[in-house]
């Protein structure tokens, strides 16, 4: 498998065991996750559809979508990551089928299967971002939707989501993030064009520092969210 960085996987196999903690490191996923899944949520019904969720880690937004009625995979590359997944369904009770293989292999193994694809705050830690939305294209069922998550690169994100999140705030570690991985929101589109999928909805996700409030909206200067609709 080329399309991985180890050291990207290691980084978050390293915290895995926090993942359930809403005060740790994943604070920012679980502060988010109520407010994309109810935005992917206004784009599609969930109940009975065959959901993936590419880059699913300790399952955060994996158990909502079951939870939503999808009937879930998650795959991920980090071993430990799925292991906390795994354990935490136990106290769930939700039963995402999880698997350790990349898009990109899973897309050959079942190519059109699912209705639905998340691909949340994971584009930005692999080196070829291109090929992962090829692959979330190809195990879309024709008429699905596929969402994506990622960061955007521009001075303000550099701020914001480097300076801010893991130097003023410590809300992320250092070095969680690196900015030259960061995508635009037209580089992703191109992405999405070149994989034959129609652009249907863009978000934008800020966070105010003084109240500790996320909120969806316009502004996509740092954290955005795209809906894309396989024809
Ligand atoms: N999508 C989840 C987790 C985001 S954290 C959420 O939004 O709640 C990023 C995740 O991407 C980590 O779990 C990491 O292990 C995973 N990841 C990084 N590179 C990957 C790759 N090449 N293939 C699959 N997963 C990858």
């Amino acid at each position: 498998m080329s399309n991985v960085d180890q050291s990207e996987i290691d980084k978050f196999s390293a915290l895995a065991h926090r993942w359930w903690d809403p005060t740790s490191e994943f604070k920012p996923l679980h502060a988010i996750n109520p407010l994309r899944l109810g935005w992917i949520e206004s784009i599609t019904a969930l109940s009975g559809k065959k959901v993936l969720d590419v880059g699913c880690g300790g399952g955060i937004l994996a158990e909502s979508l079951s939870k939503a009625g999808g009937i879930v995979t998650g795959i991920d590359l980090s071993a430990k990551a799925l292991k906390v997944a795994e354990l935490h369904q136990l106290e769930s009770g939700t039963s995402v089928r999880y698997r350790s293989i990349a898009a990109e292999d899973l897309a050959k193994e079942e190519p059109e299967q699912y209705d639905v694809v998340t691909c949340m705050e994971m584009l930005e830690h692999v080196p070829d971002p291109s090929s992962v939305v090829q692959a979330c294209a190809s195990l879309c069922k024709p008429g699905g939707n596929i969402f994506f998550s990622t960061l955007n690169r521009n001075p303000k994100s550099y701020l914001f989501a480097i300076i801010g999140a893991e130097y003023i705030l410590k809300l992320l570690p250092k070095g969680t993030h690196e900015y030259d991985k960061f995508i635009k929101p037209s580089e992703l589109a191109n992405f999405t064009r070149q994989a034959g999928l129609e652009l249907n909805d863009i978000k934008g996700m800020t966070y105010n520092p003084i109240t500790q409030i996320y909120r969806l909206g316009s502004d996509t200067d740092v954290n955005y969210m795209i809906a894309t609709r396989k024809p």
